[in-house]
């Protein structure tokens, strides 16, 4: 019998703290109270919302469409529409669901995704988002604007910063003139601080899972991480980040622990399976085991936005992003995290239609365990598109490592005795 996790209160504040985001929202498309801009997750939202947009990010309604596993109804009408079945399922089955007519955002009092006055991309993660976008500045003859961001990045150099904000500057005449209203510094600074002050909350919510046992895992992140994606920019999400802190040091100090009777501890790389969430988290769960952190949570910190420096730190934020480095850096990142957070061993997924967040397939796995001496583990799945992968193969895979990480525990304590 699986044993429950433990909820966290906070999740009331985070549904109202999401609920008025949406409702807000649908102000904007039915009474016309702001004009609306799409905006790609680590896109210039901090100068969307100082420009007085209402921002819609479109990962976040795929995110629903998977969580509420509606994808894969949705799929196949954007295959129809010669999308291939390889490609980003993000993309598909939010297309899909825009040709079918049907969103989760009804829930919110909207009618489907809020149509775009202008789409706003940043390719730092995957060209798919600039296909996506295109597709819907097609349907509504919007125009389709943003920043190419060099990918691979090793070592992050000056000239990669400067381009990157030559092309965020020349962003703004295009979106003034949309906004119908000129850029304020003033504005875009307050954005900036609300941003940074957000991501420093964020961040210490997420390190709380460094104690042990952890009061929270990548599981819980993947739900709670919802304001500090499409608050970006806003005083809301710091707001909620407050509450939620809170929640998560209480627990620290009265020893809570989020999954009950934490023995091993494990690090997700990858992206999440959206409608696998809680039976993923419910089969670890049962095997006494956290997945304490995660790199997909963590890159929604942005520690170096900086409001007395705006484009040239959210340039930096752009080109540092953890998807858009190379294998080198992305290591070493993940050495920093293992060590940070004291886990066991590392699961990576590899998500059959996200490669540019699969870091599988170029050995990092092996080279990870050679180096850190601890296992690794590969798991097929999607991040939308549930027919790549298996509950019963997840499951048995899942097992096993839980037993070679109890095993090699085992034998260092048996070595240092
Ligand atoms: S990073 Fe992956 S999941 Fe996200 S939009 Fe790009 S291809 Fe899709």
């Amino acid at each position: 019998m699986a044993e429950a996790r433990t909820e966290l209160r906070s999740t009331a504040a985070l549904r109202d703290t999401m609920s008025a985001y949406y409702k807000k929202l649908g102000d904007a498309v039915t009474h016309k109270s702001a004009p609306v801009a799409w905006c790609t997750s680590v896109g210039p939202a901090e100068l969307l919302r100082a420009l007085g947009f209402a921002v819609h990010f479109p990962e976040n309604h795929a995110a629903m469409l998977g969580a509420g596993r509606t994808a894969n109804k949705y799929l196949p009408v954007a295959h129809a529409q010669g999308y291939s079945q390889d490609i980003c399922s993000y993309l598909t089955s939010d297309v899909g669901a825009y040709l079918a007519g049907e969103s989760p955002l009804a829930a919110f009092g909207l009618s489907g995704v809020p149509r775009a006055d202008v789409l706003v991309f940043n390719t730092n993660q995957c060209r798919d988002v600039r296909d996506w976008f295109e597709w819907y500045g097609r349907q509504w003859n919007a125009p389709v604007v943003g920043v190419n961001s060099p990918r691979s990045v090793g070592d992050v150099t000056d000239a990669e910063v400067d381009d990157v904000t030559a092309q965020l500057e020349a962003l703004v005449p295009v979106l003034e003139s949309v906004a119908g209203v000129r850029l304020d510094g003033g504005r875009l600074a307050a954005a900036m601080k609300a941003a940074r002050e957000a991501s420093e909350l964020w961040e210490r919510c997420l390190q709380t899972a460094a104690n042990k046992p952890s009061p929270f895992t990548f599981f819980d992140g993947t739900i709670h991480m919802g304001p500090a994606v499409v608050l970006r920019g806003a005083p809301e999400a710091a707001a909620y980040y407050h509450v939620l802190l809170a929640e998560l040091e209480e627990r620290v100090r009265g020893g809570v622990q989020s999954v009950p009777g934490e023995a091993l501890r494990l690090y997700w790389d990858g992206m999440p399976v959206w409608g696998r969430l809680r039976a993923l988290s419910t089969t670890f769960a049962e095997f006494h085991t956290a997945v304490v952190a995660s790199t997909y949570c963590n890159s929604w910190i942005f520690s170096m936005l900086d409001p007395a420096d705006p484009w040239r730190s959210m340039a930096r934020a752009s080109v540092e992003l953890f998807i858009a480095r190379s294998d080198g850096p992305k290591e070493r990142y993940i050495e920093r995290m293992v060590e940070l957070y004291g886990v066991d061993g590392i699961v990576f997924h590899d998500c059959r239609t996200c490669p540019n967040n699969t870091n599988t397939r170029y050995g990092m796995p092996r080279r990870l365990s050679e180096k850190l001496g601890i296992p690794t583990l590969v798991l097929d799945g999607d991040v939308n598109d549930l027919r790549c992968f298996s509950d019963e193969q997840a499951r048995t895979n899942i097992e096993g490592f839980v037993e070679q990480l109890a095993d090699a525990r085992t034998h260092a304590s048996r070595a240092t005795r």
